[in-house]
């Protein structure tokens, strides 16, 4: 059978990390069985769906390297087919126009709840005669469309994560509605809804697993009547977990980050972030093995492996991902990743100008970078801002003769012209001999000086990307201002 699947949003916001990792899963296994991985919007929910969200959508899928082979298809043009499918089950009598009011079902679902039962439709409109209709009709009532559910009915299926899933009919609370009402007179009925929508997509798109979250579990059971009304086959179904917080709950808004732009803009790689979710409920053969592409991923990807159990968001799992693939990243393309990094935090960056200094700085800072939004932390001196020192640096700064020391390098810096690494090395050579002290201080009190702090990336690179700006000797005097005060 040839392995076709889909990932089908709702664009009534941006990519959501629940939705993308649905993605991931569908992707992984499209690309294990070489099927295809097919995108659909579906946004008949007009007043919450926009452009933009289905912009935000495709963008976020293409960053995170789930790209797709057929789509998008936007249910919004594809009406007419679910009218279509409408007006069989109607013409077979296994759907009924109900005319019901809203005040009357809710006064139905009090009265139950005054019973203490679960509220549900009580299918009163099923078998309605011909003149009752024409009374409704006459009274200005317009029906929604409701699909047939036999409260006797078992529904079964092997779902390929989650083992044998069954469901009782009367517990799908009632005859579901299919189609709302007819805004247009001249319609018997009006928008398609959900559970029908997706049911003759997945059909005529020839779906043969539909791969999606266990919030979906009950609709699962709906559709799969309404696969067997139209007389189509079956697909397999797989419920994936869901994805919780710490406290066990359900990801969500409270949480601070959903969509996957926050992610973006919080500074993971998609490489990383794809990896990361490609572990959110599924374990690799090899378990020890938690670094890999999507394509290695693909290889290896099975169903049989996705948990039943919610997932739980790791967020420190996530940043040490995220560093690994930070710190293989060559310097010459992770600059390019860290400059709106930096001009969002004001420091004017030019990548065409200043190049080699901007890849010197990248290189040193990798090693200490979780996110690309830390390199604004981590490289705020080097773009000139003003030094805070820490109180050891203060201290050591303080302690006797360190000033001699801060007041030769001072001066030696003056007197060499081309300075390089080796002028820098030099330098400190030097001072510690005419010092006669341990070179061990005169690399502190240099780092205090130049920096504010006693730990810090390497200190000879730092030293020379601040000279590169001019910026050494400006932070020494005012070393020596603060040993004053
Ligand atoms: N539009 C539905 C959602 O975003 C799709 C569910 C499905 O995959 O069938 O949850």
């Amino acid at each position: 059978m040839a392995v076709r699947v889909r990932i089908a949003p709702s664009p009534t916001g941006n990519l959501h990390i629940g939705t993308a990792r649905t993605a991931v899963f569908n992707w992984l296994f499209a690309r294990h069985h070489n099927g295809k991985f097919i995108l659909r919007v579906e946004d008949t929910d007009e007043a919450r769906s926009r452009p933009e969200y289905t912009e935000n959508i495709k963008s976020g899928l293409t960053w995170l390297g789930l790209t797709w082979d057929e789509g998008p298809f936007f249910q919004t043009q594809r009406l007419d087919r679910y009218k279509q499918a409408i007006q069989n089950l109607l013409d077979k009598d296994l759907a009924y126009p109900c005319y019901c009011t809203p005040e009357e079902l809710d006064q139905m679902r009090e009265q139950q709840k005054a019973q203490g039962l679960a509220p549900r439709y009580d299918n009163r409109h099923r078998n309605l005669t011909t003149e009752q209709k024409q009374t409704y009709e006459a009274e200005g009532r317009k029906p929604v469309i409701r699909f047939k559910i036999d409260d006797d009915r078992e529904i079964v299926w092997q779902d390929l994560i989650r083992g044998e899933v069954s469901w009782k009919g009367s517990d799908l609370g009632g005859d579901m509605v299919v189609a709302r009402t007819a805004e247009n007179p001249e319609d018997t009925f009006g928008q398609p809804l959900y559970n029908l929508a997706v049911v003759v997509d997945d059909i005529d798109m020839e779906i043969s697993h539909v791969i999606r979250g266990e919030d979906h579990i009950a609709n699962t059971a709906k559709q799969i009547l309404l696969y067997e009304a139209m007389g189509a086959k079956v697909p397999e179904f797989a419920h994936t977990p869901l994805i919780l917080n710490q406290d066990g709950r359900k990801l969500s808004k409270r949480d601070g980050v959903t969509s996957i732009d926050d992610f973006r803009k919080m500074g993971f790689l998609p490489e990383a972030l794809a990896n990361y979710m490609t572990l959110l409920g599924w374990t690799p053969p090899d378990s020890t093995e938690e670094i890999f592409s999507l394509e290695t991923a693909a290889q290896k990807f099975s169903l049989e492996r996705v948990n039943k159990a919610g997932a739980k968001f790791d967020w420190a799992k996530l940043d040490w991902l995220n560093s690994q693939y930070l710190h293989e990243m060559p310097a010459e393309k992770l600059v390019e990743l860290l400059v709106p990094y930096w001009q969002e935090a004001g420091y004017g960056v030019n990548l065409e100008s200043d190049r080699p200094w901007l890849e010197s700085l990248t290189a040193m800072i990798a090693p200490s970078l979780t996110r690309l939004a830390d390199a604004a932390q981590e490289s705020r001196l080097l773009f000139g801002r003003a030094v805070e020192y820490s109180d050891e640096a203060v201290s050591l700064l303080k302690q006797e003769g360190v000033e001699a020391i801060v007041r030769e390098v001072i001066e030696a810096i003056s007197t060499h012209v081309n300075f390089d690494l080796d002028t820098a090395k030099t330098i400190i050579k030097q001072v510690t001999k005419s010092q006669k002290v341990k070179k061990g201080l005169v690399m502190r009190s240099l780092r205090a000086g130049l920096t504010g702090e006693l730990h810090g990336p390497d200190l000879i690179q730092s030293w020379l990307l601040l000279h590169q700006k001019g910026l050494d000797r400006i932070r020494l005097q005012s070393a020596l201002g603060e040993i004053k005060s």
